[in-house]
C-alpha cells in the first residue's frame, strides 16, 4: 500500500535542516556574536586565532590558518607549496569542482584519476599510474565524509617526493586508523560552508599543516602578501576568515563529535531499513570513522528513486552528476580520457536527506519511498 495516499505524514523532509541544528546552539551563538559586535574587531582577531588553535588541536595538526572558504584553502596551500604552471596535481575525477579549480588557479594542470567504486574515493593504484616528471602533488578528497586510503597515498607521496594535500571539506572529524584527516598530508584543507559537517553562517575555510614555515607563507598569502602592515613582498590575496564566522565555529566545534556520531547513527538506521533491497548502501572501509557528510546510495533505478522522493516532497541530490573530466571546462584537456568507475558513479548515485537532527520517523518515511520505487 502506498504510504502517501494512506493519510501518512506528508510534511516535506529537506536534504539538510539547518534550523533544527541552529536551535541547538542558540543562545550561545547570540551571546558570542554580541561579543564580537561589541569588540568591533571583525577581521583577523582573537576569535580567528583561537579557532586556528582549536581546529589544529582537534585534528592533531600543528598549525591552522583561517581563510575565506575551502577553495581558497586548497588554492593557498598549493601556492605556498610553489605549485604553478607546468606542474601537475593528481586528483579524483569524482568530486566537487572546487577541488580542481584550486589547481587551475595556480596555473597547474589537474590530472583526474578514477575512484574505488566501493568508497567513491581516489584509487591509489590509479594515482601511481598517473604520476609523471611534472607531478608535484596528490590531492585526495575524503568524499562524503570517509577518508581516502591515506596510508597508501602517503607512502606513494613519500617515495616519489610529492606533496600530499588533503581536501577535507566533507570530512572534518573522520580518521584513518586513528589519525584525523587534515593532519596526515603536508596540508589539510577544510571548508566551513554552511552545509558542511562543521559549517559557519557564511563562507569560511582553514588550512592545517605541521610545517610552521608553510603556515606562515599561507598567512602572508591570505592577507595581501603582507607580514607587516603595508609591507608587501609577494602578490597575495584577500581571503581571510572573519571574526563572526570564527566565533560561530568555536561554539559549534565543541559539539562536532556529538553531531558526527548522530550522523553515523542515522546512516546505520538507513542501512538497516534498506538492507536486502537492490540498492547499494554506503560501504565503510573499516580503517577509520565515516562521518557521513552525505548518505549516498547506488542504484540502477536512481532516477525512479529521485522522482518518487520528489513526489513525496523529500529532498535528494546527485553528488555528482558529471565527473570532472567530462565537464565542459575540462573537456579540451581531457579528450580521450575514460574513467569508468567515476562515470558509473555519476550515473547511479543518489544522496538521501542527512543531518544530525533527522528523526527516526523521517528516516522510515524516506526508506518507504525508496523501497516503493524499486
Ligand atoms: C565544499 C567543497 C569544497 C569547497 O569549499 P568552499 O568552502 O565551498 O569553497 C572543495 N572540495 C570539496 C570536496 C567540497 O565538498
Amino acid at each position: 500500500m502506498n504510504t502517501q495516499t494512506h493519510g501518512a505524514d506528508a510534511t516535506p523532509i529537506p536534504m539538510l535542516d539547518l534550523k533544527a541544528e541552529y536551535a541547538l546552539f542558540e543562545p550561545e551563538l547570540s551571546e558570542c556574536l554580541q561579543a564580537v559586535l561589541q569588540s568591533t574587531q571583525f577581521v583577523l582577531g582573537p576569535q580567528v586565532s583561537a579557532l586556528e588553535r582549536e581546529v589544529a588541536d582537534y585534528c592533531g595538526a600543528g598549525h591552522g590558518v583561517g581563510v575565506a572558504n575551502g577553495t581558497d584553502a586548497l588554492h593557498l596551500a598549493m601556492r605556498a607549496l610553489g605549485i604553478g604552471p607546468g606542474h601537475e596535481v593528481v586528483t579524483s575525477a569524482f568530486t566537487f569542482i572546487g577541488t580542481a579549480e584550486a589547481i587551475s588557479y595556480c596555473g597547474a594542470t589537474p590530472v583526474f584519476v578514477d575512484i574505488d567504486p566501493d568508497t567513491f574515493n581516489i584509487d591509489p593504484v590509479a594515482v601511481e599510474a598517473a604520476i609523471t616528471p611534472r607531478t608535484r602533488a596528490v590531492m585526495p578528497v575524503h568524499l562524503f565524509g570517509q577518508c581516502a586510503d591515506l596510508a597508501r597515498l602517503q607512502a606513494i607521496c613519500e617515495q616519489r617526493g610529492l606533496a600530499l594535500v588533503e581536501d577535507c571539506a566533507q570530512a572534518i572529524g573522520a580518521d584513518w586508523e586513528g589519525t584525523r584527516c587534515g593532519s596526515v598530508g603536508v596540508a589539510g584543507c577544510f571548508s566551513f560552508y554552511p552545509s558542511k559537517n562543521l559549517g559557519c553562517y557564511g563562507d569560511g575555510g582553514m588550512v592545517l599543516t605541521r610545517d610552521a614555515k608553510l603556515a606562515d607563507e599561507i598567512k602572508v598569502l591570505r592577507n595581501h602578501g603582507s607580514r607587516t602592515r603595508y609591507h608587501h613582498h609577494v602578490i597575495g590575496y584577500n581571503c581571510r576568515l572573519d571574526e563572526m564566522q570564527a566565533a560561530i565555529l568555536r561554539v559549534k566545534l565543541k559539539q562536532l563529535d556529538k553531531l558526527n556520531a548522530l550522523r553515523r547513527e542515522k546512516a546505520h538506521a538507513y542501512n538497516r531499513l534498506l538492507a536486502g533491497s537492490s540498492v547499494v548502501t554506503p560501504r565503510e572501509h573499516g580503517s577509520g570513522m565515516h562521518v557521513y557528510h552525505q548518505y549516498t546510495l547506488r542504484s540502477a533505478k536512481r532516477d525512479a528513486i529521485r522522482a518518487a522522493l520528489d513526489a513525496a516532497k523529500i529532498g535528494s541530490m546527485i553528488y555528482y552528476p558529471i565527473p570532472l573530466h567530462r565537464q565542459d571546462v575540462y573537456q579540451e584537456m581531457c579528450r580521450g580520457v575514460g574513467l569508468p568507475h567515476s562515470e558509473q558513479a555519476a550515473a547511479s548515485v543518489v544522496s538521501l536527506p542527512m543531518f544530525p537532527m533527522l528523526t527516526d520517523t523521517q528516516i522510515q518515511r524516506v526508506c518507504a519511498v525508496v523501497l516503493g520505487a524499486l
